[in-house]
């Protein structure tokens, strides 16, 4: 069952709306402005959001810009649905990051095959952008934000770091317990990932048995904090059938000018320090 935000001031027309969706067999959230619509997406990270544009506090294109910089609604896709049906706001919205944009009065047949059309799209992206074993973001997904936060600290100059984390000996855990088990253990490290990272963090797959997660505005410091909570809370898990596993981290802080390339070799050569430093442990590289 999809899962559908409705953002509109106007109690009637959210009513019409839903129990088409509902007769669609679609899940409905609602939120009567734009401010609460983006923390409902944020919360709730739904398949599509129905996005009025004339509404208190914050209207519909100012919420459209934040759900579109908003990470947890990365796959998401948003239909304007105005009064307003001029070309230029048609054109403003699209640009704003809308996929399509209808007029009210809207006829609920349209609504509905737009609706299944633009869920078929989140799908798509939704499979592009996260890892299917562990529903983390994907090598491909980790790129793209880590371009976006390394333009934003540009912008900014606040700190940016990552932390990557390989686990040990994870090799002998499929030839001792089998795929089966080492899967289940990749989906248990993802869930302390979920659990011990704050929510402004972006823990992915990287690939294999190695993971790694951007920490915007957190310089080497307190990434040190964040990796040691991690060590920590995977050291201390039981696995189920393999108990205990450890992983060995490296961190680096992104330099002033410094590009992605570098950025993740930094962290992958202080993670090879901690390998030959003896696992379960975490170094930080030098500054860039
Ligand atoms: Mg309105």
């Amino acid at each position: 069952m999809a899962k559908i935000l409705i953002v509109d001031d106007n109690t009637a027309i959210r009513d019409v709306i839903k129990i088409h969706l509902m007769m669609a067999g679609h899940e409905v959230i609602e939120a009567e402005n734009g401010r609460q619509g983006v923390e409902m997406a944020t919360e709730h990270q739904p398949d599509l959001v129905i996005l009025d544009v004339m509404m208190p506090e914050m209207d519909g294109m100012e919420a459209c810009s934040q759900i579109r910089t908003d990470p947890a609604c990365a796959a998401v896709y948003v239909i304007m649905l105005s009064a307003r049906g001029e070309t230029s706001d048609k054109v403003d919205g699209l640009n704003t990051g809308a996929d399509a944009y209808l007029t009210k009065p809207f006829e609920p047949d349209e609504l509905i095959a737009q609706v299944n059309a633009g869920l078929r799209t989140a799908e798509d992206r939704r499979q592009a952008m996260y890892d299917l074993l562990t529903g983390l973001f994907n090598r491909r997904a980790f790129d793209d934000l880590m371009h976006r936060e390394l333009s934003l600290r540009d912008r900014h100059g606040h700190g940016l770091s990552m932390v990557m984390i390989d686990l040990d000996h994870f090799k002998a855990v499929n030839d001792t317990y089998g795929h089966h088990a080492g899967d289940a253990v990749l989906r248990d490290l993802a869930d302390i990932l979920r659990e011990v990272c704050r929510p402004s963090d972006l823990p992915c797959r990287w690939g294999g048995e190695e993971f790694a997660c951007l920490l915007p505005q957190t310089d080497l410091e307190n990434a040190l904090k964040v990796g040691e909570r991690l060590r920590a809370a995977i050291e201390a898990h039981d696995f189920p059938e393999v108990g205990k596993v450890t992983a060995s981290l490296g961190i680096s802080q992104a330099g002033p000018e410094e590009n992605e390339e570098s950025f993740c070799k930094r962290a992958d050569e202080a993670l090879y320090r901690a390998k030959e430093g003896g696992r379960n442990r975490i170094e930080a590289a030098t500054s860039a």
